[in-house]
């Protein structure tokens, strides 16, 4: 390895990083990490830390995952490329569709497109949305109806439907026709409603006015997290999501669950859409299909909807999108290997057990914080503080002060995420209680 100023410097002089200034990692060089196991990483100074991000809510297994390295490597050395576009496929492609098929059935899906990631997964959903309004002869219906505060990737559909300015702005305009709702977020609303269970029912009344606005006939699809991540995890009342449901099948617009972050058993139980008792029509996956270890994703699809186009002779059906490594055989193989530890392991039900440990003593931090004025979790290991100067007011905490709170718990032993007022925990699902511990401990000393 380069020595240590060696890529301190060349960082800050040759990389652009996503979501930071071009210029940010001078002033504030990012920390560079050399080595990782089991769930903690290992920087360039040799610090040694919990990651409570689990890289990026993608390292569900942990950093040691040994079948999932040993199926990439083996991979490698049967086929190490090979297209699926029209003509060709691959062995391992296939048995991973299968097994998704399987995985999937209690959704309700059951086919599967190849991406090399979550933004790919949202932009062939959406696209696939339309088109199969065009085959059903409703052509009309090109719209998409999303969450404020929603994310869904970076790709010009998916920073269309996202629900936050920091992505969109700059970027602008974006695909016309996307409208957003409220979400369902308690701690602040425009309807101040603390109830969720009444808020639930006001973001659902506001989206039946939004599509009889647009008009139905006009919108092709709403896309939702079940359970929004990237926004400061926001868990909805569990109803919300089966609102939606009704309103959608009601007004014949398709519906998009986005789990990028939520399949695979982040929630607590193995599909986000399962833990609120719905099907979807489509669900974009990505990040821990694979471990994280390689770029790689699927979008389900359900049987009446996959039928249609199965079906259709008019010619409009063909699948006119797809990426050069939509159903890598080496990410196929390392997803079927991260599948079989996933299930063998029952991660679901650790990251429920270690998710309400965690949700437990970041409310006892609370209690002690006044700094803390939203702690948001309780649904598997996905959980968020959102911080603020003042908890009456609720004003928003100011940079510097959360910058120092994410590094006095780095240096007291946890790896955290900040976005904008929120810290996001999205620790590995194979994590132990007291692993948990040192992750609360280290907050505490930040605070
Ligand atoms: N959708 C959701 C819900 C996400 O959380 C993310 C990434 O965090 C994406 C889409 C985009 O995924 P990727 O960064 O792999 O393109």
């Amino acid at each position: 390895m380069k020595d240590s100023n060696f890529l301190k410097e060349n960082n800050a002089r040759s990389i652009w990083h996503p979501m930071a200034h071009p210029a940010d990692s001078r002033a504030n060089p990012p920390t560079i990490v050399t080595g990782a196991a089991g769930v903690r990483i290992t920087d360039i100074d040799g610090h040694e830390v919990v990651d409570a991000v689990g890289g990026l809510w993608n390292v569900n297994l942990g950093f040691s995952c040994q079948p999932v390295k040993d199926a990439i490597a083996a991979q490698l050395d049967t086929l190490p490329y090979y297209s699926t576009f029209r003509g060709t496929s691959n062995d391992k492609v296939i048995e991973l569709a299968e097994e998704l098929r399987d995985f999937f059935a209690p959704d309700g899906l059951s086919r599967a497109f190849f991406t090399s990631g979550g933004s790919d997964s949202v932009e062939t959903a959406l696209r696939l949305a339309r088109q199969y309004h065009k085959i059903k002869g409703e052509p009309g219906r090109v719209k998409y109806l999303s969450l404020k505060k929603g994310y869904h990737g970076t790709h010009t559909g998916g920073a269309s439907v996202n629900g936050n300015a920091n992505f969109r702005t700059q970027y602008e305009p974006l695909l016309p026709g996307c409208y957003h709702i409220p979400a369902p977020y308690t701690y602040r609303n425009p309807f101040n409603e603390t109830d969720p269970e009444r808020l639930a029912r006001l973001c659902l009344a506001a989206l039946e006015d939004e599509i009889a606005f647009q008009g139905a006939s006009t919108i092709a699809a709403f896309i939702m997290e079940p359970i929004l991540g990237a926004g400061g995890v926001i868990p909805p009342h569990p109803g919300f999501m089966k609102g939606v449901r009704n309103i959608c099948s009601k007004n014949g617009i398709l519906l998009i669950a986005d789990e990028v972050i939520t399949a695979f058993g982040r929630t607590g139980s193995w599909s986000g859409s399962r833990h609120w008792g719905v099907q979807p029509d489509m669900m974009c996956t990505a990040k821990a299909i694979t471990n994280g270890y390689f770029p790689f994703g699927a979008v389900m699809i359900a049987d009446a909807m996959a039928e249609v186009f199965e079906n259709d002779s008019s010619g409009k059906a063909a699948i006119g999108h797809g990426y050069t490594y939509s159903g890598h055989p080496v990410g196929a193989a390392a997803a079927l290997a991260c599948l079989a530890e996933t299930k063998r392991l029952k991660v679901n039900e650790n990251a429920a057990a270690r998710g309400a440990e965690l949700y437990a003593g970041l409310q006892a931090l609370a209690e002690k914080h006044d700094i803390i004025g939203d702690v948001r979790g309780g649904h598997g290991l996905m959980c968020a503080l959102e911080l603020v100067s003042d908890r009456a007011t609720k004003a928003s905490i100011d940079k510097p002060t959360i910058a120092t709170i994410q590094e006095t718990a780095y240096r007291a032993g946890a790896m955290i995420r900040i976005s904008g007022p929120n810290v996001i925990l999205s620790p590995p699902l194979v994590l132990d209680s007291a692993d948990v511990q040192t992750i609360l401990s280290a907050l505490a000393a930040g605070f």
